[in-house]
């Protein structure tokens, strides 16, 4: 049995029999991994608070354990999740993004940019409650490294890119917006000025972010605060139904974020 050593963020937790606990870890190298830490349960020393949700860690593990598991043998902190369980937000907010991974990544398979993004978002939580603009900035990046970002600028049928007031038309099925033309005979649904703007303009940021630009664009870090106006609940919809469409997934953690955010 090799020993691997890995950096890890932890998703989720539970008991297991009297003594045991079984893991789910996001490694830096491998993706999502199944873990057994034997003894947890019984002493506190073994791995003193190492092993909680969205704690960041180092972590050495034996691969083959059974059932796909591996065996964590140590454990030590990077990153506590503190200040992460100072408010019912802080901790819905990284419950949501934490299920995002755990729900859209397979097991095994290797998420640089997602763990590194998931960090960063773990990082700005224990500093500030989020508001739904930096929701949204991290949702639309995750989706975007996944591979499902939805089309807020050009037309997804006919291809025609699109001023600002007419996107009015949002395609769930075809994952994003719909000009005037094509709208009438695609289902879609209709929504107020702004809103898809409004994210469009927070994916932009992001792409500008990426591209290092922000700084010439003038956008701020996260996005302008379009949304502020009242749209944030106009946009979850968007997004929400763009998801459950297309990854199929209902994610529990949203539904009382949601109660939270608007
Ligand atoms: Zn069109």
């Amino acid at each position: 049995m090799a020993l691997h050593k890995d950096e890890a963020i932890v998703l989720f937790k539970r008991s297991y029999g009297e003594s045991d606990k079984i893991i789910r870890l996001f490694t830096l190298t491998s993706g999502k991994v199944a873990a057994i830490a034997k003894g947890a349960n019984k002493s506190q020393k073994r791995f003193a608070n190492t092993l909680e949700p969205f704690n960041r860690i180092n972590v050495e593990y034996f691969e083959k354990y059974g059932r796909g598991m591996v065996r964590i043998e140590n454990a030590d902190i990077i990153k506590t999740n503190s200040g992460i369980e100072t408010s019912l937000k802080k901790a819905c907010t990284a419950g949501f993004f934490v299920e995002f991974v755990d729900r859209l990544t397979k097991e095994r398979e290797r998420h640089e940019d997602l763990f590194n993004v998931l960090a960063e978002i773990l990082e700005d939580i224990r500093g500030a409650e989020f508001t739904y603009d930096d929701i949204l900035h991290y949702q639309l990046r995750m989706l975007g490294i996944l591979g499902f970002m939805p089309n807020f600028h050009a037309c997804v049928y006919c291809g025609q890119t699109m001023t600002a007031e007419k996107k009015i038309f949002f395609s769930r099925e075809r994952g994003g917006v719909l000009c005037h033309k094509c709208a009438p005979s695609l289902p879609h649904q209709v929504c107020a000025e702004g809103v898809i703007e409004g994210i469009a303009s927070v994916q932009q940021a992001n792409d500008n972010k990426m591209q290092g630009s922000q700084a010439a664009c003038g956008c701020a870090e996260k996005g302008p605060a379009y949304l502020n106006n009242g749209f944030e609940k106009a946009a979850q919809d968007i997004m929400e139904g763009f998801m459950t469409y297309h990854l199929d997934v209902e994610f529990k953690s949203y539904r009382i974020l949601k109660g939270l955010i608007v």
